[in-house]
């Protein structure tokens, strides 16, 4: 173990000592998310084109929406606009509770097998959105990397965090017009040179959609270096 491994170990021990381990929603002990609120939480009514936002079966990008620079297709399990979502969603990524991406892998696990995907998706490479090299140093940990780890193991694909790498340290999304969405999100990507793309397909993995705007981003990059099919999947549509 390293002497960094080291203090962050140690420093979650003391962590746990002053805060335990208890549910972000009830207070109970022992689980960040006790079962119970998990299931308890809202859940979306139905799946969404990431194009048009309009309700789309599986979660299947609209033929009449799709190009050759949008995702295939979207999977989201909970509604961002719920203020018990928005808040679980806060605490995972700002107060630095990783442990969380376990339980919110989970509820996205269930949603691929609600739309019957779990087929579809073999062969996948699941892909986290990358965070830039600032926003990580920042936080310590890529909140959508933690997700694809979990997601990855429940559907036995492989993850690959290099094939997407963040060359603009971008503000939150979540916090500007759609307009100003898209403007902030172009170009904020890039492709790493050595990774194999062609004739691949790919899950790409992240905490919150709103507008698909970074996801059809990551995508168009992916498509136009031929992958074949790019979908996207997110804890929380917004
Ligand atoms: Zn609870
Ligand atoms: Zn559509």
């Amino acid at each position: 173990m390293s002497l960094i491994q080291k203090a962050k170990t140690l420093g979650r021990f003391a962590i746990d000592l002053v805060f335990p381990v208890s549910c972000v929603i009830c207070g109970k002990e022992d689980q960040f998310l006790c079962p119970e609120c998990q299931n308890r939480l809202p859940r979306l009514e139905h799946q969404k084109c990431i194009v048009c936002q309009k309700s789309a079966p599986f979660g299947k990008t609209h033929p009449a929406c799709s190009t050759r620079n949008t995702a295939d297709g979207l999977i989201c399990a909970l509604p961002y606009s719920h203020p018990k979502i928005e808040n679980l969603i806060r605490v995972f990524k700002y107060k630095f509770i990783s442990d969380l991406s376990n339980s919110l892998a989970e509820i996205i696990l269930k949603e691929i097998k609600n739309q019957n995907l779990e087929e579809y998706v073999q062969g996948f490479i699941v892909v986290p959105v990358p965070l830039h090299k600032r926003r990580f140093a920042w936080r310590g940990f890529n909140q959508a990397q933690l997700l694809s780890y979990r997601i990855a193991h429940g559907l036995i694909l492989q993850v690959d965090n290099h094939v997407v790498l963040r060359t603009k340290n971008t503000k939150p999304q979540t916090k500007l017009t759609r307009e100003g969405r898209k403007a902030n999100i172009t170009d904020a990507f890039a492709l790493n040179p050595d990774s194999m793309i062609a004739g691949k397909k790919f899950l790409l993995i992240d905490d919150v959609v709103t507008s698909g705007a970074t996801m059809n981003e990551i995508a168009k990059l992916l498509k136009q270096n031929k992958a074949i099919e790019v979908w996207a999947c997110a804890v929380a549509h917004g």
